[in-house]
């Protein structure tokens, strides 16, 4: 324990959201972080910062500005969820964030992971952190067996990891002087952490390098790759779409993603499943909307996953006059808006990263 303070004073780090004790922006950064690497976050949570730089402005934002700040970090509803929580913190505790886990965990979008850190890193609060690389790090310092999602196993594994921050909060502080640090509960979260991004690494991981080698059953028994075991991966499943991109003079007809619909509020250009196997985009484009095959050219193919979805996107495009364009096209919920809107416009508005793609093709030119 005291090696592993010890290490991560010296070798932490030096990321931006180490250098406060805000809660608000360590928040920010933990919601950032989830499912994206530091350094694809550190200049989103820059731009983040100067942006809302408080949670009071950011209840306040609009939320395309919001999005427009979360585009390309995908899985967008962490983004909404931090306005909601913002709005809640503003409105329902006077503007401060609440301290204690169970305080933390009824705001939106704030699960048993991100409470333990934001109560422990800015809190300092004794409070365990469970995520993929502290569940490598414990597997293998007990050699633990099974599915780490299982129940009885993850509920040993928070066990574990309140034990050991626990033990942390006994211990004399252990001062870290590159960083803006609480205390010994958020030295140890983050350095279990770290240790799991930086060396206890799914393949090949630095044994020899490592502070708590010595305590370590797996490394002593040569099994280190043996854990966690992991679950079989859901099945990727393959989708063909299409996106519909029509030119009026210089403007283009995009719609904005309605309210429940995956994505909302993001902005797009029309988009449809190429449902036959032997069907093209062109074909699947021209059936959509009633618009001849002959007017569409390619744009362009894009690749792109979301969670288990592999989806191949292809983007068309025609010239063609409003008016001649099916209201369902435009429209896919009565909520919904559409507009035809020049190339520039379309830089200000949030669109998802695939289609930003498209954005950015046209803009070069096609
Ligand atoms: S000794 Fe190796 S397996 Fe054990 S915690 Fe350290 S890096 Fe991970």
């Amino acid at each position: 324990m005291d090696a592993l303070l010890k290490w991560f004073a010296a070798s932490a780090r030096n990321l931006p959201w180490r250098q406060t004790l805000d809660p608000y922006a360590i928040w920010v950064s933990e919601i950032m972080l989830q499912q994206t690497q530091v350094k694809t976050v550190i200049p989103y949570w820059n731009r983040w910062m100067k942006e809302f730089p408080d949670v009071v402005t950011l209840a306040r934002g609009a939320e395309a500005e919001v999005l427009k700040l979360w585009e390309g970090l995908g899985y967008y509803s962490r983004a909404r969820n931090l306005q909601k929580a913002a709005r809640l913190i503003v409105d329902d505790h006077g503007g401060r964030f609440p301290e204690s886990v169970e305080g933390l965990l009824g705001l939106p979008g704030i699960g048993p992971y991100t409470a333990g850190a934001i109560a422990s890193i800015a809190f300092n609060q004794p409070e365990p952190i469970l995520d993929g690389n502290i569940i490598r790090v414990l597997t293998r310092v007990y050699a633990l067996p099974g599915d780490p999602k299982e129940r009885r196993l993850n509920g040993r594994l928070w066990d574990l990891a309140r034990t050991w921050v626990t033990a942390a909060s006994t211990l004399p502080l252990q001062p870290i002087p590159h960083l803006v640090t609480s205390g010994n509960c958020s030295a140890l979260n983050q350095a279990l952490m770290e240790l799991g991004a930086t060396h206890c690494t799914p393949k090949s991981p630095n044994c020899d390098g490592c502070p708590i080698r010595s305590d370590c059953r797996a490394a002593r028994d040569g099994t280190v790759e043996s854990f966690p075991e992991t679950a079989a991966r859901p099945t990727t499943v393959h989708l063909r779409r299409v996106a519909v991109i029509l030119r009026h003079g210089e403007t283009f007809l995009v719609r904005k993603r309605p309210v429940g619909a995956v994505n909302a509020g993001f902005w797009e250009f029309p988009e449809c499943d190429i449902p036959a196997p032997a069907e093209n985009a062109i074909g699947a484009a021209s059936t959509w909307t009633g618009i001849a095959p002959e007017s569409f050219e390619t744009l362009g193919v894009l690749i792109h996953s979301i969670t288990r979805y592999r989806i191949r996107l292809e983007g068309v495009q025609a010239t063609v006059k409003p008016k001649r364009v099916p209201r369902s096209l435009r429209l896919e919920n009565p909520a919904g808006e559409s507009d035809w809107l020049p190339l520039r416009q379309l830089a200000d508005l949030p669109f998802t990263a695939a289609h930003r793609r498209l954005v950015r093709r046209l803009e070069s030119g096609g």
